[in-house]
């Protein structure tokens, strides 16, 4: 894969790698688009024979449609122009969360369509069979979980742009679950303003006969009726950050939508990178490029259930904590297994030490067995051991599935300061953070939890 292409997936996507937390911080600045001389509304490239006829007819045939809806009073109509395109991801799988809430965590796939430029104003996730409004999110809220592939900040799409956006519904303990979301999606549209700046906007002029702001309700989708896969953690022993975890933040591993064979797919949905606290709460001690003062480096990493190994590699080097390094679609794993757990799970553990991977492929393993040690190879920027369940066995081109410990500790949670995460002072944790014995859970971002010692 060539340099440019690397840097630009760099600005994407986690890759797997990052042990601290780079909350929304994955949204790159990049220049504005260019700048485009094409009429409004009109979604095709600028054409030669003119603007005015296309855009005329265009515009008269919205005039037409939004004379019939302006007349429907106040209730939404039930067909609308809605200039966004927009689509589900996937049909999310229910997990239990470390804080005994239900979490489904989905994404909607927002393309502008035209040459208008449209901002999100609201998104609400209801349930389709009832009506009932499960999550609401204004448009200051959702500008926190977008991602927009321009780079842009905010919640407006500039013409013919798109993004993301990455959705979690909690539901509380004894909630039903429902079988189907639908989703009540507030937009308002601009016209470009003259000088062809895709960015630009200025209100719509009425003579369009198109209504600015608009509610359109749809775009449903479907909840796994399957439970989240149960296994063992994969490390034992105390004091172990859930960082880049699920489900409300749109961390680096939250917001990895890669295409593989133009297929969006984002392996480390529910991915967590584990690092080990000492008693003190720090995670190295000593000289921080040495991958040896890091208090988690080389714990073992343990099989989380019976399986077997559908991929396994080692020989990759101790990547220097802090140093740049340059990885690819195939090496930002570094050393790593993949446990084949069966019923189309796959769990990937990744960044193993160099030399200790002690499984290979086709090698049946047991629940408990040790296959590897925990080191800093591939993509990585500090010893962790990156955890994820998977659709498939390939640790990317994957779509990311939820799992569940059979048990844990709550040990508090990280207040979320990267620097002392980077200068190795002892990290800031609020024990009262849902403490005690967990079953059947997952540990939810930023979490500390203490693993069973067996
Ligand atoms: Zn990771």
């Amino acid at each position: 894969m060539n340099l440019v292409l690397q840097k630009e997936i760099a600005t994407k996507s986690s890759l797997l790698h990052t042990r601290i937390v780079i909350a929304r911080s994955n949204v790159t600045k990049q220049p504005k688009g260019r700048a485009t001389s094409t009429p409004w509304f009109a979604s095709a490239p600028p054409r030669n024979d003119g603007p005015g006829n296309r855009a005329r007819l265009l515009a008269l045939a919205a005039a037409a449609l939004f004379a019939a809806s302006a007349a429907a009073a106040a209730s939404p109509p039930d067909i609308q122009f809605t200039t966004l395109f927009v689509q589900p991801l996937i049909s999310p799988t229910p997990v239990a969360g470390a804080d005994g809430w239900t979490h489904l965590a989905y994404e909607l796939n927002l393309v502008n369509e035209t040459r208008l430029i449209t901002r999100l104003d609201a998104i609400e996730t209801l349930d389709a069979d009832s009506g009932a409004v499960l999550a609401r999110w204004p448009g200051d809220a959702l500008a926190a979980l977008l991602r927009l592939n321009s780079g842009d900040s905010g919640a407006t799409l500039a013409a013919a742009h798109s993004g993301w956006a990455f959705l979690e519904v909690a539901l509380p303990p004894g909630a039903a679950i429902p079988k189907t979301l639908r989703h009540r999606i507030t937009t308002t549209r601009f016209q470009p303003a003259p000088g062809g700046d895709a960015h630009k906007s200025e209100p719509l002029d009425p003579k369009y006969g198109l209504p600015a702001t608009i509610t359109f309700e749809g775009v449903d989708t479907a909840v796994d009726s399957r439970a989240a896969v149960l296994i063992d953690p994969p490390l034992r022993g105390p004091g172990w950050v859930a960082f880049n975890g699920c489900c409300d933040t749109l961390t680096s591993h939250r917001g990895a939508v890669m295409a593989f064979n133009g297929r969006s797919l984002i392996a480390e949905r529910f991915a967590i990178d584990f690092v080990q606290l000492d008693a003190e709460g720090r995670d190295f001690v000593g000289p921080a490029d040495n991958v040896e003062s890091y208090v988690g480096f080389d714990a073992p990493v343990y099989a989380v259930a019976d399986g077997t190994v559908a991929e396994a590699t080692d020989g990759a080097p101790e990547a220097i904590p802090g140093a740049p390094r340059t990885t690819t679609i195939e090496s930002a794993a570094g050393n790593h297994v993949v446990l084949d757990l069966g019923e189309g799970r796959f769990a990937l553990f990744a960044h193993l030490k160099p030399g200790g991977v002690a499984v290979k492929a086709g090698d049946r393993v047991k629940r408990g067995d040790v296959i590897g040690h925990l080191g800093s190879t591939g993509n990585s920027d500090g010893p962790h051991l990156h955890f994820h369940v998977m659709d498939g066995p390939s640790p990317l081109a994957a779509s990311g599935l939820p799992y569940a410990f059979t048990s844990f500790i709550g040990a508090g949670r990280f207040d979320g300061d990267d620097s002392a995460v980077v200068d190795g002072k002892p990290l800031k944790i609020d024990a009262g953070w849902f403490p005690g014995p967990h079953v059947g859970q997952l540990p939810l971002n930023n979490e500390v939890v203490d693993f069973p010692e067996k």
